[in-house]
């Protein structure tokens, strides 16, 4: 692995990290989490701002534990906007650059980095005239200067508005293929991390929760933590549906099938929820959301039109249930 970190623990007051995460090469790894889970301790450990009370951190065969910040080769983005104030878009950008190098092969680079970050031309702005987006896709800029063996970025779209995040983090995902290069991404935003990550780790408490790839964790959540924590759905106990039976069943919304007759389903395929009552039913542009109660769970259900009657029966097929 391009970068591993080694039974990592870390301490403060009644905050325990105990950590261990590998990352390949060229990957686009999230860490998604509660705030106050330790993501941007683990990115500190890994920039060096923070060392680990014990473990190892490996970088390309290296260990870098103990190594001093300037040295590791990693670049670092954060939420706040870190740009200098007082020097134009170039000399932020090539600040980061090799002093060695010469002013000619700087200036071609800076335009090939604000080409990549979408901003070409900008390199005589001043930085107090840049909206917040456009900082954030400098200070990006400035950090890949730099020529760094992995790029960590901690939230750093967290502080802009939706449609620009969402504009920015695919922006990120094409410089992440454009370059090849190694990103690590701290998040609390799981439509973000699902949208753009080969892989999330997903941290609770200072713990890694599971690692996996978006859609398994999401489909097969292993824990009624996660199930809850990456989406919308529903937790019913098998008691209600199937004698002699202990704990649950969990479902996504898109899982359920919604029939205004009869519904007659193979009970071996599937799980049959008779007269729900639908209790709400929010039109989100393009599906809608039902909220049902059954034998007093309250269900969630996607549909593509709203239903009319009042009781209706539902289905989910037994391949999408998790157990619990
Ligand atoms: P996240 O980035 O997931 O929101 P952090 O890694 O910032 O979480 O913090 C995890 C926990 O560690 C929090 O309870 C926080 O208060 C604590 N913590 C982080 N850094 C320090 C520090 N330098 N000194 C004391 N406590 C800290
Ligand atoms: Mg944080």
């Amino acid at each position: 692995m391009y970068l591993e970190l080694n039974d990592i623990k870390k301490s403060y007051k009644d905050f325990n990290l105990e950590v261990n995460i590998s990352v390949e090469k060229g990957e686009f790894l999230s860490i998604l989490g509660p705030s106050g889970s330790g993501k941007s301790t683990v990115l500190s450990i890994i920039a060096g701002l923070e060392s680990p009370d014990s473990g190892s951190v490996i970088l390309d065969g290296r260990d870098i534990t103990g190594e001093e910040i300037q040295k590791r080769e990693i670049g670092l983005v954060f939420q706040e906007f870190s740009l200098f104030e007082n020097m134009n878009v170039q000399k932020n950008i090539t600040y980061a650059m090799d002093r060695k190098i010469p002013k000619k092969k700087k200036n071609e680079a800076v335009a090939g980095l604000l080409k990549l970050v979408g901003l070409s031309g900008y390199e005589k702005r001043n930085v107090s005239s840049l909206s917040g987006g456009e900082a954030q896709r400098i200070a990006l800029a400035r950090t890949l200067a730099s020529e760094p063996k992995i790029l960590l970025l901690d939230e750093p779209l967290s502080a802009l508005d939706a449609p620009l995040r969402k504009y920015l983090r695919t922006k990120i995902r094409e410089i992440h293929d454009q370059l090849g290069i190694t990103i690590i991404h701290v998040t609390h935003d799981r439509e973000e991390a699902f949208a753009i990550s080969d892989r999330i780790v997903i941290m609770s408490e200072g713990k890694v929760e599971k690692i996996g790839k978006a859609e398994e964790l999401y489909r097969k959540p292993s824990s009624p933590f996660l199930a809850t924590f990456l989406g919308d759905g529903t937790f019913i106990p098998r008691s209600l549906l199937e004698d002699g039976n202990d704990g649950f069943y969990f479902f996504r919304p898109e899982s359920v099938l919604v029939s205004e007759g009869d519904i007659e389903r193979e009970l071996s395929t599937y799980i049959v929820l008779k007269n729900a009552k639908i209790l709400s039913s929010e039109f989100q542009g393009g599906n809608y959301i039902l909220t049902l109660d059954y034998k007093g769970i309250k269900v969630t259900a996607l549909t593509s039109t709203r239903p009319k009657k009042e009781y209706v029966d539902l289905a989910v097929m037994r391949n999408y249930l998790n157990v619990f």
